[in-house]
């Protein structure tokens, strides 16, 4: 697992999935900020709350609206960092939780650099 110091992702192969370089891969350490997932505002509201009770730390950046995801939106999006300790117990109460929600899925995926199959 490498981490990317510029995008603040996590990747599993060479290259980061953000800036799709290697540049800026390390090894992670315990407190570098990790993109979990970004998502719609509606969405963000969900899984604020649930990061919180689970006592999850974390932070939250408001992105403006993005045509990457769905376009056309006057909603901001929003991406929630978790410290990399804390991100393998975030994606794992988030993907439990969502189960049945493709869209929190896919943004979970993405972050981490995977492809829906
Ligand atoms: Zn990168």
């Amino acid at each position: 697992m490498l981490y990317c110091e510029r995008c603040n992702r996590l990747t599993e192969s060479e290259r980061c999935p953000g800036c799709e370089s290697s540049i800026h891969l390390r090894a992670p350490q315990a407190d570098d900020p990790v993109l979990l997932c970004t998502v719609r505002y509606i969405l963000a509201t969900m899984i604020e709350p649930l990061l919180e009770e689970e006592k999850i730390p974390h932070s939250k950046v408001v992105l403006g609206s993005s045509a990457l995801l769905g376009g056309g939106s006057l909603l901001e999006n929003y991406s929630f960092y978790t410290p990399y300790d804390a991100y393998m117990g975030a994606v794992e109460m988030l993907t439990g939780i969502f189960a049945e929600d493709d869209e929190v899925r896919l943004a979970l995926r993405e972050a981490a650099g995977l492809k829906e199959t």
